[in-house]
């Protein structure tokens, strides 16, 4: 009795404490028979047109970091799609929405942002170019801004085109990566056992956009996502972290996957 009515109202009695840094990977979609020639390939130069849509959640010893929320909103998932709900994910692990202490997406294209809205009691940490797009009066494509509306009056850590460091320890580093969109960013975790992480969300889709230099069609602004992946590239060979691609299917086949972690 003593220890539960200690808890604040509404606090998740199940969710781990951790000692060190976990990371948790979710299949949050997935996307068939991509056009390649809309990310700048001819026939044949990829081995797949398929994506797997891919969530992530760190556990920190000092919080929790939500990124990237899925493609299809739990409440519009088909049974037939294959594809469980997030919530449900988050529960077999131990965690509800309500757990999470930050929020932050790779960026505003719709299948990153599904489920953005039941994540609105956590702190957003977003590029200020990029909220500005999310929220003119004139949506860009490939966007859904019902899946974020809830966001317009989260806690939010504004960034202005700079890196963060989540936790403060520089285990949970955000980086500024813009070009994809205005306020592209992706997330470079350093773990006690697993060694460095860089989750690159849409800076690449297929790894031969990186062989072969090529950028999708609707990129915001091709020369800045070439500066980007250059910027990347540095800080990829300086901190010998694995670039994790989360559209790529090859990557995520041989990735661990929730309940099972990175740490
Ligand atoms: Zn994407």
């Amino acid at each position: 009795m003593l220890g539960a009515g200690l808890l604040p109202l509404g606090a998740q009695t199940k969710a781990k404490l951790v000692s060190s840094m976990r990371l948790y990977v979710f299949d949050c979609g997935h996307i068939k028979a991509m056009s390649v020639t809309t990310f700048g390939f001819k026939e044949g130069e990829v081995p797949t047109r398929d994506f797997i849509v891919t969530c992530y959640l760190v556990v920190h010893p000092r919080g929790t970091l939500m990124w990237d929320t899925g493609l299809t909103p739990d409440s519009a998932l088909k049974p037939d799609s294959g594809v469980r709900p997030l919530k449900t994910q988050l529960a077999e692990i131990g965690y509800a929405p309500a757990d999470i202490t930050y929020l932050a997406m790779s960026h505003y294209h719709s299948d990153h942002t599904a489920n953005a809205n039941d994540f609105a009691s956590a702190t957003w940490i977003v590029q200020t170019a990029e909220r500005d797009a999310m929220f003119a009066d004139q949506p860009t494509r490939i966007m859904a801004q019902a899946t974020f509306s809830a966001l317009k009056n989260s806690q939010t850590k504004i960034l202005m085109g700079e890196d963060y460091d989540v936790f403060g320890d520089g285990s949970a580093v955000i980086k500024s990566a813009p070009g994809h969109t205005p306020g592209h960013q992706v997330l470079f975790l350093k773990f006690a056992k697993d060694g460095n992480i860089l989750l690159a969300g849409d800076l690449y889709h297929f790894p031969e956009e990186q062989t072969l230099n090529r950028f999708p069609t609707f990129e915001f602004n091709v020369p800045q996502s070439g500066k980007s992946r250059a910027a990347i590239d540095e800080f990829l060979a300086k901190t010998k972290a694995m670039m994790w691609i989360s559209h790529d299917l090859a990557t995520y086949n041989k990735a661990k996957k929730a309940p099972q972690y990175y740490e």
